[in-house]
């Protein structure tokens, strides 16, 4: 029992002393050479556990047992004897001749100790049992103590021999080695002498509890000093715990998770970072003040704490959270994490959005491992829902791409790589220019000409779009100066505003400025802005639409019809103009109610005395359409593409342009633009069929008379049927000249048009016998006089026609 409870002592004392590595604690995995220590302990363990064995077996006479253990144990011995020779000849780092013999010799020695004790099962030449169950060394027992001996006192010269040339602290940690290994050559001795004391057990116990002290808490100490070193130039540098949530820095951040990352892979796992974004939080700022945003923060900050581990998690900034996380997919987790935030019932509280990144090859800094879980919550950036995201290959294509964009920005600026195009906007009534689009374009002279999709979006989104637009603003107000000098009529031109425009600066008052610094009245410059713009933040939306208007900048509403809220947007907010979006154009031929609603639309807009813009024409038949609802002003590839000044100037050159309308004669066509063809109250009549009948109105037409000459500029469906049905005249276009002779056909209509035309608010209601002896109702209103061209509008509507 003696002899066993000296194994059992020293195997508890080994287990205390070297549980850390053992279990691969995190702070044990900052040991150099870790594992072929550790593989060293374990190989003792084993040792422990066969010696051990070895005494309980012998003193009950268990002898074919007894047999078996002492080979394991004389296996296990050197093995252990093995792992010593690796961990030392690695721990002096020295690829000299000395260390290639040690290494070597301690192989031979594993393979004569294996060949020897498995030759032992059959003959004995290492030990041997008697009869009386009394155990015998036998020759080769002598030969391994001495090779034993042999490889202690080779470690030993060795290490102490590397302690001349090292240095510090390394050579503390030297010299202790070479010291436990002359001691061990003193315990295999005295093992020699006295063969059944446990001498090599006490002898290994107190190697361990040396080796603990003397080298690895030393190595330890001299890590923690390092650490506390850092920490300090961290909290100078104010970025070793953060103060708002107690969450470690991100240098730590980075330093344990490089730690835990690589322990994890040496499993065989990988680990994903997870990238918390708060959405909202700047509004929840606003509305409940910074005090209680922080206190959010902190709560927030508990509850990745709680999931994840306060050692896995770092606050990056603001409402920018990191965690490492050795979930190769953590989904149940963030699951678990949004019901925690639901759950705390928070009034308003951001959602939270998640890119995650699983890192499966370990082979990139934390730092990039990070940003890739941020690309990939930058791709639900506008979810206003709790959401997570996986980073995919694409993604990293996106996020060089607009890499790219955010650096060159300044330079495409400086150098021009920023183009202007503009795009023509018809007026309805007389098919002249009476607006034009300014829209970007990057001519990039790497990656050719980039359209507006593919960097508005992330200027937008990096908060730099107003330099774009301040940037276009002035190349407009030098377009228009030189349009000016071609002597061509000068029309407004729009601009599009961003969001963002208005979080980064003053937009009002920096555009006021850059166009009172020209001579170039201010109404020559629309503010285009989205409806989607106005979004969450309507009245600060609101407000900037008033100063614009108030200084005369026109405001025209843009991809209206696209938001959810469009209508409620035109009550309380006051714009110049509407414009369409483009879905109306793309959904024309998907059936009635489509048109229904533009009519509407349409009608509602003249009610409120704004005007229309359809975007997206690119037929002849919505162009007709348009004309027959009254929408004012039409825009779209049917007219012209976008295109740069030089075309237009061109196209003059050239004669195939569209032509400017005479700013004299806007108010003219603005009444005409006014007049919708349609009798929209026949609505109510038709309960059933109402789709068919909707456009079934009054024939109804818009004429203008110029000396002898009268024109038929619009008209609706209706009155081109009632034409052809009565007269066999074919308004096949709208624009047929009908009237300029007083004989025959339409003689009465014409005498009434030129009488009405004569007097201001003149109104006619008149009958007309046709051919077929029916005589037509009819009704006829002066709209408008356009002084320039001594034209006179009037509208004319047919209110029956009887036999
Ligand atoms: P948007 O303001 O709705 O501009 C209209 C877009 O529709 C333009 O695309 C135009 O080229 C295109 N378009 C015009 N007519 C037709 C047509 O008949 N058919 C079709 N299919 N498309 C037509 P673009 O130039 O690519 O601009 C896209 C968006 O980028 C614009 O949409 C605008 O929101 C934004 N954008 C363009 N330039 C600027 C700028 O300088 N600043 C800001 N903040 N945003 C800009
Ligand atoms: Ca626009
Ligand atoms: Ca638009």
């Amino acid at each position: 029992m003696l002899y066993s409870s000296a194994g059992i002592l020293a195997l508890i004392i080994h287990l205390i002393i070297n549980y850390d590595v053992m279990r691969k604690t995190p702070e044990s995995e900052i040991i150099p050479l870790r594992h072929k220590y550790r593989r060293y302990l374990y190989s003792v363990l084993a040792y422990y556990i066969t010696d051990i064995l070895w005494g309980l077996l012998y003193e009950r006479h268990l002898i074919t047992l007894t047999f078996i253990d002492t080979a394991l144990y004389f296996y296990t011995m050197s093995a252990s004897i093995f792992m010593w020779t690796r961990y030392v000849s690695a721990y002096l780092r020295r690829d000299n001749l000395f260390g290639r013999a040690l290494k070597i010799s301690g192989w031979l020695f594993l393979a004569f100790e294996i060949i020897v004790t498995t030759l032992n099962f059959f003959i004995p030449v290492l030990f041997s049992f008697d009869e009386a169950g009394v155990y015998h060394a036998e020759q080769m027992r002598y030969v391994t103590l001495t090779l034993q001996i042999i490889m202690f006192v080779l470690t030993a010269v060795y290490t102490l021999s590397v302690t001349i040339v090292s240095k510090g602290p390394m050579r503390k940690r030297h010299r202790a080695i070479g010291i436990i290994s002359l001691a061990m050559v003193g315990f295999i001795a005295a093992q020699v002498r006295f063969p059944f004391l446990p001498m090599y057990a006490i002898g290994c116990m107190l190697a361990c509890c040396l080796l603990h002290t003397f080298v690895l808490e030393n190595e330890k100490e001299e890590y923690r000093g390092m650490l506390e070193q850092k920490i300090r130039e961290g909290v100078l540098k104010g970025n070793y715990y953060d103060l708002l949530t107690g969450l470690q820095g991100m240098a730590n951040f980075f330093k344990t998770s490089t730690i835990k990352r690589k322990a994890l892979r040496e499993k065989g796992h990988y680990p994903t970072f997870l990238f918390f974004d708060l959405n909202g939080m700047k509004f929840y700022n606003e509305r409940n003040t910074f005090k209680e945003g922080d206190k959010l923060l902190q709560v927030f900050a508990g509850i990745l704490t709680e999931e994840f581990g306060a050692e896995n998690c770092s606050r990056l900034g603001s409402d920018k959270f990191v965690v490492y996380c050795e979930d190769e997919k953590p989904d149940d987790r963030l699951l678990k994490v949004f019901a925690d935030w639901k759950n705390r019932n928070i009034k308003e509280a951001p959602s939270i959005r998640v890119g995650i990144y699983p890192d499966k090859k370990g082979d990139i800094p934390i730092g990039t491992a990070c940003d890739r879980a941020n690309i990939a919550r930058m791709a639900i950036q506008d979810s206003f829902v709790s959401r997570f995201n996986y980073f995919d290959e694409k993604m990293q294509v996106d996020a060089e791409a607009r890499r790219y964009i955010i650096t060159h920005l300044d330079q495409a600026l400086e150098e021009k790589w920023i183009k202007i195009y503009f795009q023509p906007i018809i007026r309805a009534t007389n098919d002249r220019v009476c607006d034009e689009e300014a829209l970007a374009r990057w001519d990039d002279p790497e990656r050719g000409l980039l359209s507006p999709a593919q960097f508005i979006p992330i200027l937008e989104d990096a908060n730099l779009i107003w330099k774009l637009d301040l940037y276009m603003v002035e190349r407009i107000l030098e377009k228009i100066q030189k349009q000016k000098e071609a002597g061509l009529y000068l029309v407004p031109q729009s601009i599009n505003l961003s969001r963002a425009d208005f979080d980064s600066c003053d937009m009002v008052e920096e555009i006021r400025k850059l166009v009172d610094q020209t001579d170039i009245p201010r109404s020559l410059l629309s503010i285009e802005i989205t409806e989607s713009a106005i979004g969450s933040d309507f009245e600060f939306i609101k407000e900037q639409v008033d100063r614009f208007r108030e200084l005369g900048f026109p405001v025209w509403l843009d991809d209206f019809g696209n938001g959810y809220s469009s209508l409620d947007v035109l009550q309380s907010m006051t714009v110049d103009l509407i414009k369409f979006d483009m879905r109306f154009m793309q959904q024309f031929n998907t059936g009635d109610k489509n048109k229904i609603i533009l009519t509407e639309l349409v009608r509602l807009a003249d009610g409120l005395g704004i005007d229309t813009v359809c975007e997206g024409v690119e037929r002849k038949e919505q162009v007709d359409f348009l004309r027959e609802i009254g929408c004012d002003k039409l825009q779209g590839y049917y007219y012209a593409k976008p295109m740069p000044l030089e075309d237009i100037l061109k196209r003059y050159e050239t004669g195939t342009q569209i032509g400017f309308e005479n700013p004299d004669e806007t108010a003219y066509y603005n009444a005409i633009d006014k007049i919708n063809l349609y009798d929209l109250t026949s609505v109510a009549k038709e309960e059933e069929d109402n789709l068919g009948n909707y456009f079934n109105s009054l024939p109804m037409a818009i004429v203008e008379v110029r000396g002898n000459i009268a024109r038929i500029t619009r008209s609706n469906q209706a009155y081109r049927d009632f034409m052809q049905r009565t007269f066999g005249i074919s308004l096949t276009g709208l624009r047929t000249s009908f009237g300029d002779s007083e004989k025959g056909t339409g003689t009465t209509l014409v005498k009434m048009l030129r009488e009405c035309c004569e007097e201001e608010g003149g109104r006619k209601v008149f009958d007309e016998q046709t051919p077929d002896g029916s005589s037509i109702h009819s009704f006829m209103r002066r709209i408008a006089y356009n002084e320039l061209t001594d034209t006179t509008a009037a509208v004319i509507a047919v209110l029956t026609i009887s036999n």
